[in-house]
């Protein structure tokens, strides 16, 4: 038993040591990887479940690395968070999307992009400034870049978190919350914050299949009762579709109408799924 104890014990020193470079790795590499321009944003269709219709695209990240290829944000989120890179890192994307809302647009498609952005960024009211600026320097039209946060971080300072948020109303900036009822949801927090939009979580609607789910019906009422969009991740069957939309969920997203695409495939797709 004592052998296998220390076995053990070098197998996890082994294992702790390999995910520690690996953390260090993506830290040094994240630094290099925004002046190098390896990140890219796909665009995944939200769309209205009641009738064809785009209504916005969800930004995800991905980082062509040097040499260890395509990373997923898995990887590399989490890392950043830990380090505090994900601020500039964040605020690289946010600029990325501006960009690509201004490119659409000149285009002639003028389309909406929520991005993901870290909670910490609800700490300091230069946050406003710098999506004010956004707005100025792309010209972009009130509502056409939004956020998508999780709860956690925004509890910590509600009140500052408010005055944020409020900040960016003129803009039409909406807020949508992300990962709805996982983690520790703070039901008493919800009416408080001024948030737009909630999304049901991907579990939530994996149980969907054949028959209905008390949580989803419950986030449901909730978010009537709030006066909230509701927009549901993950639809990846027509089941699920047609559950969702019956009890009143009006937007979804999943893989069942499409994965997130690379910029000119989802500007091919705005235009074929619209005139469907
Ligand atoms: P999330 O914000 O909850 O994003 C949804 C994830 O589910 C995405 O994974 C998306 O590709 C995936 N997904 C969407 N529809 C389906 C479906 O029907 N089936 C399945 N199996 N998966 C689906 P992705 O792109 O790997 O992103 C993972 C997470 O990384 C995101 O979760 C988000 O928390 C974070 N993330 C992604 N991009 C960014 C970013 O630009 N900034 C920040 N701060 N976080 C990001
Ligand atoms: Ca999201
Ligand atoms: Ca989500
Ligand atoms: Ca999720």
């Amino acid at each position: 038993a004592k052998s296998s104890g220390r076995g053990q014990i070098r197998y996890f020193n082994n294992a702790m040591r390999k995910k520690l470079k690996r953390q260090a790795d993506i830290e040094n590499d994240l630094q290099h990887g925004i002046k190098n321009q390896e990140f890219e944003l796909y665009y995944q269709p939200i769309f209205s479940l009641n009738d064809p219709k785009v209504v916005s695209f969800e930004a995800l990240v991905r980082w062509h690395h040097p040499s260890n290829g395509l990373v997923p944000p898995s990887e590399f989120i989490p890392v950043a968070e830990q380090t505090g890179q994900i601020m500039e890192l964040d605020l690289h994307l946010l600029r990325l999307a501006a960009k690509q809302l201004y490119a659409w647009h000149c285009q002639g498609m003028r389309t909406r992009i929520t991005v993901n952005v870290s909670s910490r960024h609800f700490a300091s009211l230069d946050f406003v400034k710098y999506i004010h600026q956004l707005y100025d320097d792309y010209d972009l039209t009130a509502g056409a870049l939004s956020l998508e946060i999780t709860e956690s971080g925004l509890i910590e300072n509600l009140n500052l978190a408010t005055k944020i948020i409020k900040g960016l109303e003129p803009l039409g900036v909406r807020l949508y919350l992300d990962d709805f009822g996982t983690g520790y949801s703070a039901l008493g927090y919800l009416h408080q914050l001024p948030i737009h939009v909630l999304k049901i979580d991907k579990s939530f609607v994996d149980q969907l299949t054949n028959r209905s789910n008390p949580l989803v019906d419950a986030i449901l009422s909730l978010a009537r009762s709030l006066e909230l969009d509701v927009v549901a991740e993950g639809i990846e069957n027509p089941k699920q579709w047609a559950l969702l939309k019956r009890k009143g969920c009006q937007y979804g997203q999943g893989y069942l109408v499409s994965k997130p695409l690379a910029k000119d495939d989802a500007y091919r797709f705005y235009h074929d799924y619209q005139h469907e």
